[in-house]
């Protein structure tokens, strides 16, 4: 028999953006291997406001309260562009966000007079494939979220995996050159597969081939003032535009270096991959696969599976309702 629905309200912050939404979800039934997705009765995007604190807290606040007028809810859900104390249930550190050491979820609960769960966005995406969709049933499985860098998340024994202090799942800061460039952001390394494979090097590589050849479908469109980014990249690629083909292809195999590492510490079942930089599909999983293949350890190599995520555009909000759902409504 399926899980009661509960109606929850799901929010996904950025560093540009807010997505929230009035979400209704029932756990699925153990065995079932493809659940209905969470339904959205509500959704709503606004800017984020990041001039200070208070500011930040009050967009968060406003497009809560938006959404919740839709329905009861019974628990709020939110992704954080962050490092996140979970067990605090604060922010403990963000490039995108002010809002470092406000205790954000006691605040939340307090205004709303409902249970509030945060944790880190690419790790709510890990959980919401994970209870919802293509990593359904695994017990063991990694997703790597590819957007202006690449987020992490672990799910090690059926159970997410944060760490000593919340920080785990880093998965795009493993080094596949020790001396490549410098990573962006606040790591201090270098070479990391990030620099290599996230929506940022996407966007640098359709900009490296316009340069290079101004007489190419790249070249053409930076001199008719269009953007030249990861986006066009993977459009070109999709419409078989060569170049960009090749270019994806390289950029699949930098991510097949970077799963290899990962793949052999973690023996997963499954690697999820999901974010608008994950959308060349195939173009960009199937290079990462052989790469995979020819460099990595047995059995590790031969067991795992590397598939696209189930949620695209509503990723964020769909695990922020799935953190929600898991950490304060099951059972
Ligand atoms: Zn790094």
């Amino acid at each position: 028999m399926p899980a009661r629905e509960h109606t929850l309200a799901a929010v996904d912050v950025g560093g540009t953006k807010i997505a929230a939404a009035l979400v209704a979800a029932a756990l699925p039934a153990a065995g079932d291997e493809r659940p209905a997705p969470p339904r959205l009765l509500r959704h709503a995007v606004t800017p984020t406001v990041v001039d200070s604190p208070e500011a930040c807290l009050e967009t968060i606040v406003d497009a809560l309260a938006g959404v919740l007028e839709g329905g009861d809810a019974e628990a709020i859900g939110l992704g954080m562009p962050s490092r996140v104390d979970f067990a605090g249930g604060r922010v403990v550190e963000s490039v995108h966000l002010p809002l470092a050491d406000i205790p954000l979820r006691d605040l939340l609960q307090k205004r709303f007079g409902l249970p509030c769960v945060l944790d880190n966005d690419a790790t709510a995406a890990c959980i919401g494939e994970h209870v919802f969709g293509a990593g359904r049933g695994a017990r063991d499985l990694l997703m790597l979220t590819l957007g202006t860098g690449i987020g992490g998340g672990i799910i090690a024994g059926g159970r997410v995996y944060r760490g000593h202090s919340g920080a785990a799942g880093e998965l795009g800061h493993v080094v596949i050159d020790e001396e490549g460039p410098p990573c962006p952001g606040r790591c201090p390394n270098r070479g990391c597969l990030e620099v290599y494979a996230s929506g940022r090097a996407m966007d640098a590589a359709a900009l490296e081939a316009a340069r290079a050849r101004p007489d190419g479908a790249f070249g053409r469109a930076l001199a008719a003032g269009k953007p030249v980014d990861g986006p066009l990249l993977t459009r070109l690629a999709l419409e078989g535009d060569a170049e960009a083909g090749a270019a994806l292809a390289r950029i699949g195999a930098h991510l097949g270096v970077g799963l290899t590492s990962l793949v052999n510490i973690f023996n997963p079942e499954l690697v999820v991959i999901g974010g608008a930089g994950a959308a060349g599909g195939e173009l960009l999983l199937g290079p990462a696969r052989a790469v995979l293949a020819a460099r990595g350890l047995r059995p590790q190599r031969d067991e795992v599976r590397v598939v696209p995520a189930r949620f695209g555009t509503d990723a964020g909000v769909v695990g922020a309702a799935a953190l929600a759902l898991t950490e304060l409504l099951a059972g």
